[in-house]
């Protein structure tokens, strides 16, 4: 097996049994964990505290019956399998939750969290131009710091969490060079695996993912770049699982040589500021935010953002992986839609079910779709 083939295999690992590789984590590094849920959340904080952060963006379940007692049917997919996970005690061994509040699906998460361990919900401010902003987003993120110093018996100092804001920013910058590397080999990292690669950071110590990635980006820059002969897809969404659908466009040679999704590339567009105050910093990296349905965004940058992204990797399409249910989602696709047609740019959206239990009308709109150009 080569070298990347070797990455490869632990980072799909890792994605594939996230409760294996958390337990691996904890054996190698004695971290309690601690779970984040979507979208985006302060976990420099976590990780200055000597825990290890673990993403808990649900999974494809095709039976959700215990979460039905809880949220309505049309809550969104994600959330519904995070229920669902929660009340099977999935999370049981976590020693404290974050959860944000930028949807009203995840306002209602943090008091309906059925896990045994305790829930910290905060506030991202929406008004994010405001240094008032700023100052508040500094009192909800102390508020999370008092929260999980009493949930893991422990202070977390200031002087850790910039040393932990330097591991995280690293993370970034390597997973953002990672991105823009693999655009130029669809042939080696191809949809599934590119995913893969992402959803691993949320189960592995930073450090660890940072350094795996480095060794696949150097291992994929010493080979030659082959012409690729498929199509070229941006995905945009908060995410684009469930696996079988990524199966599906790698079937049609569908490269996905770049992404706005929520759980993948959102995740490390924005590095944290220099600063001396370290809770500052990272209010400060709430404000810089940009392209995403969760940010408030009242130019709508994301719309020019994603057309841009067309033409700097050469796609030929986008992909619109419309999370079911979820409101932000569906705001945003109206005005992305008009612009791309307006620019001829070819795209479709697939709705995104973490619940599906059937694949062959997805297979068959893609297929449609890649035989029209
Ligand atoms: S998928 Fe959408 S609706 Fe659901 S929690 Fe995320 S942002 Fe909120």
């Amino acid at each position: 097996m080569s070298k990347v083939e070797t990455i490869l295999a632990n980072m799909k690992a890792v994605a594939a049994n996230p409760k294996q590789a958390i337990a691996d984590a904890q054996a190698k590094t004695g971290k309690a964990a601690v779970g984040v849920l979507p979208v985006y959340a302060p976990e420099e904080i976590v990780y200055a505290a000597g825990a290890l952060p673990v993403g808990c963006w649900g999974k494809a379940t095709k039976n959700i019956s215990k979460a039905r007692t809880y949220l309505p049917a049309f809550a969104c997919s994600i959330m519904q399998s995070i229920m669902e996970m929660e009340l099977e005690g999935v999370y049981d061994d976590l020693k404290a939750v974050l959860v944000s509040s930028p949807c009203d699906t995840l306002k209602c998460m943090g008091q309906k969290w059925k896990g045994k361990c305790p829930v910290i919900q905060f506030v991202h401010p929406q008004n994010r131009n405001l240094e008032s902003a700023n100052v508040f987003l500094v009192e909800e993120y102390k508020l999370v710091r008092k929260a999980l110093e009493e949930a893991l018996g422990v202070t977390i100092t200031d002087e850790a969490i910039n040393k932990a804001i330097d591991v995280y920013n690293e993370n970034r910058q390597a997973v953002r060079k990672f991105l823009e590397v693999a655009a130029d080999y669809p042939q080696v990292i191809d949809p599934v695996a590119r995913h893969a690669i992402m959803k691993a950071r949320f189960f592995m110590d930073k450090a660890d993912h940072t350094a795996a990635i480095k060794e696949l980006t150097a291992e994929l820059e010493a080979m030659p770049k082959e012409a690729w002969k498929g199509k070229k897809v941006i995905l945009t969404g908060i995410t684009a699982e469930p696996d079988e659908f990524l199966e599906i466009l790698k079937e049609f040679d569908i490269a996905v040589v770049a992404d706005d999704l929520a759980q993948e590339s959102r995740q490390v567009r924005v590095d944290v500021p220099e600063g001396d105050e370290p809770l500052m910093r990272l209010a400060k990296q709430w404000q810089n935010m940009y392209g995403c349905s969760l940010a408030t965004d009242r130019d709508k940058d994301r719309i020019p953002m994603i057309c841009d992204m067309v033409e700097k990797y050469g796609a030929d399409a986008v992909i619109y992986c419309q999370m079911k249910f979820c409101d932000p989602e569906e705001f945003d696709y109206p005005l992305l839609y008009s612009k791309m047609e307006e620019k001829e740019i070819r795209n479709l959206m697939i709705e995104i079910d973490q619940q599906a239990s059937s694949f062959e009308q997805i297979r068959t709109r893609i297929q449609s779709f890649v035989e029209m150009f």
